[in-house]
């Protein structure tokens, strides 16, 4: 496969990898995606009632206990081999980050150590008014508890219609600036800011690798376009990094 073969190239030449990860790469822990048709995350739920800012204020325990229930869920998910490999690259390359529109954990939970959380991680929290950090909040309140200032304490993840946190975009944009090889993984790349990374990556030269089992807009500029689960796909790769580390040690 010659598309193949110039990327493991092209990795083992790197200095740094940036890899822009989305829910696909979480899937094959049997996380559902944002956008699936037939088993999507938000097909059987409202978004407006269940993540914005406004839905929280109009019916806080609904929304709170719809994020408990992910939470209570997540807690038990393990990483699958796309966390894994991406966690591994960092023995082979010298500089690896990750940037993650996930808010499950699971690549710190793979052993990934540069992550940047563009949409927060839903085992933090934050209180609505002022944004004060909480410590551990017990699973299966019915309702939000109080933060010490008196405000709703909330998911600390990014609803629709709010900002990303300033700090993390801005080190996003300056980490895909610099990177000479961009990974964009299981990112259906229609949520901005996030899906302009690529873009940004690929006007200051880094070389695109795509992996995804569809086409999203993003294919188009790739370089090189790897279509399947990113668990085999990205392990694959791993494993062919590793074969010719043997050989030429050997
Ligand atoms: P998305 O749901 O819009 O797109 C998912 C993409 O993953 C699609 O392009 C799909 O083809 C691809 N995909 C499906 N199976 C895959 C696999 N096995 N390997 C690789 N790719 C696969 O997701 P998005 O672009 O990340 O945007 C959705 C938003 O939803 C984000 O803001 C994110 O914060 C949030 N979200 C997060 C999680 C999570 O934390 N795990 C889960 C669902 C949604």
């Amino acid at each position: 496969m010659k598309n193949n073969e110039s990327v493991v190239e092209r990795l083992r030449s790197a200095q740094k990898v940036v890899a822009l990860t989305g829910a696909g790469v979480s899937k094959e822990s049997g996380i559902p995606t944002f956008r699936d048709a037939q088993t999507g995350l938000w097909k059987d739920y409202d978004p407006e009632r269940l993540a914005t800012p406004e839905g929280f204020l109009a019916d806080p325990p609904l929304v709170w206990q719809w994020y408990d229930m992910r939470r209570e869920k997540i807690a038990d998910v393990q990483p699958n081999p796309g966390h894994y490999a991406l966690a591994e690259l960092e023995k082979m390359i010298p500089v690896v980050v990750i940037v993650t529109q996930n808010i499950d954990g699971l690549h710190a939970k793979a052993g990934s150590r540069d992550i940047i959380e563009l949409h927060g991680n839903i085992t933090r929290h934050i209180c609505f008014d002022n944004r004060h950090q909480q410590e551990k909040v017990p699973l299966k309140l019915k309702q939000p508890p109080c933060c010490r200032c008196g405000s709703l304490i909330r998911p600390d993840v990014v609803w629709f219609g709010e900002a990303l946190p300033p700090d993390s975009l801005e080190k996003a944009f300056a980490e895909v600036r610099s990177a000479d090889f961009i990974f964009v993984v299981g990112t259906s790349g229609l949520v901005q800011p996030a899906a302009s990374l690529p873009y940004i990556g690929k006007q200051a030269g880094a070389y695109i690798v795509e992996v995804n089992p569809e086409e999203t807009p993003i294919t188009d500029i790739a370089d090189c376009f790897l279509q399947g689960p990113s668990g085999r796909i990205l392990s694959n790769l791993i494993e062919q990094l590793r074969a010719i580390a043997v050989e030429e040690s050997g």
